[in-house]
């Protein structure tokens, strides 16, 4: 069957990619301390794709196969007007998953919206229960917001919701079980993520805090009997279920679990540099082709064809080594 008739994105290693995940910015209302330093530099804005030239490349990937798009950042409901992007994302015919990652400070505003505009999941990162070390962790949070975000985006009734935690030794992993009970009574999923080296984020020292996703599930097993689930969601997380509740426990183990095989994504930055692969340097600039060509798609298309020679095999993530990746995961967007 020729290209045009069955458009598919597949790289070097057989890697069908169905996932494109979109940073619409690299600015955030928090700081986390394994995401940014306290004094980040942010891109000026006329460095943004804009919110037209976002749609604009989307669209062309969604022709090309991809079912699966998540809007992420920085924190994206912080980009003024993006609710204009969600509601074209949400109109594109052949798009079957549309979802943001956010810190939910923002959701108690936005649920509705993005719920009316087709978003069909969330994810929402929390890495403790506790509003002073939510402080401590983000810097400047106040918990209460994103906890209020998070019901209300429960009370939405989306497909799904799933927190995020990146759990730190001796920052959180005392609440390693507080989380799983919190997901537990809300009926929604969890994933416990293992911290990446990526971008200098200050004073956090992250050979001291890394702790293995065994040893997160280690404990979970001393609680609760844990079923390994075949579920997917598309991403890099290996689910398990507990007997009696409908929440999964996820694990992203990027150090211990490498994912790399099955990797089925690509990024694009927010100032539009299409990253093959989160944990190496391979990038094609999208931005200086949709602008060189701005009423003409055909060079859009194949370069985002052409870009799946370079998609690499795998990353080479080293905890206890400096960053070699100094982009932070804020402008990567995770
Ligand atoms: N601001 C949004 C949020 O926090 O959900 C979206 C962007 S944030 C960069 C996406 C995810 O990346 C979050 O779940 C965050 O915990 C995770 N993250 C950030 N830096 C990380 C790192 N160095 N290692 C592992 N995960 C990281
Ligand atoms: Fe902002 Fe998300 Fe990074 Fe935290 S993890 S600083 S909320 S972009």
């Amino acid at each position: 069957m020729s290209e045009a008739q069955s458009p598919q994105l597949i790289d070097r290693f057989g890697r069908k990619i169905n996932y494109l995940r979109i940073s619409v910015t690299d600015r955030c209302d928090l700081r986390c301390v394994y995401c940014m330093s306290e004094d980040m530099t942010f891109m000026p804005r006329a460095k943004l794709l804009t919110l037209e030239e976002i749609a604009r490349i989307a669209k062309q990937y969604v022709d090309l196969g991809v079912d699966k798009i998540r809007i992420t950042g920085g924190e994206p409901l912080t980009r003024r007007n993006v609710m204009k992007l969600f509601n074209d994302l949400g109109a594109m015919e052949g798009l079957k998953d549309l979802t943001v990652t956010t810190n939910g400070t923002l959701l108690t505003k936005y649920a509705a919206e993005l719920k009316s505009a087709g978003v069909t999941r969330i994810n929402v990162s929390l890495d403790t229960l506790r509003a002073d070390r939510f402080k401590e962790i983000t810097r400047i949070g106040d918990i209460k917001k994103t906890l209020d975000g998070i019901d209300a985006a429960v009370a939405q009734g989306f497909k799904r919701i799933k927190l995020n935690a990146v759990i730190m030794k001796n920052h959180n992993d005392d609440e390693i079980l507080d989380l799983v009970e919190y997901v537990r009574d809300r009926g929604i999923d969890i994933s416990f993520i293992e911290e990446m080296p990526l971008g200098d984020t200050g004073q956090h020292d992250r050979d001291k805090s890394y702790c293995s996703s065994d040893e997160v599930l280690k404990r979970i097993e001393a609680q609760y009997s844990l079923l390994p689930s075949t579920e997917t969601t598309g991403g890099p997380s290996r689910y398990y279920r507990t007997a009696d509740s409908d929440s999964r426990i996820g694990f992203i183990s990027p150090h211990s679990h490498n994912f790399c095989d099955d990797c089925n994504r690509v990024r694009i930055t927010a100032e539009g540099r299409l990253l093959l692969c989160l944990g190496q340097e391979h990038s094609m600039d999208l931005r200086a082709i949709v602008r060189a060509h701005p009423t003409d798609d055909v060079v859009l298309r194949q370069s985002i064809i052409d870009s799946m020679q370079i998609k690499p095999k795998g990353h080479d993530f080293d905890v206890t080594a400096k960053p070699i990746i100094m982009r932070h995961m804020s402008v990567t967007g995770g």
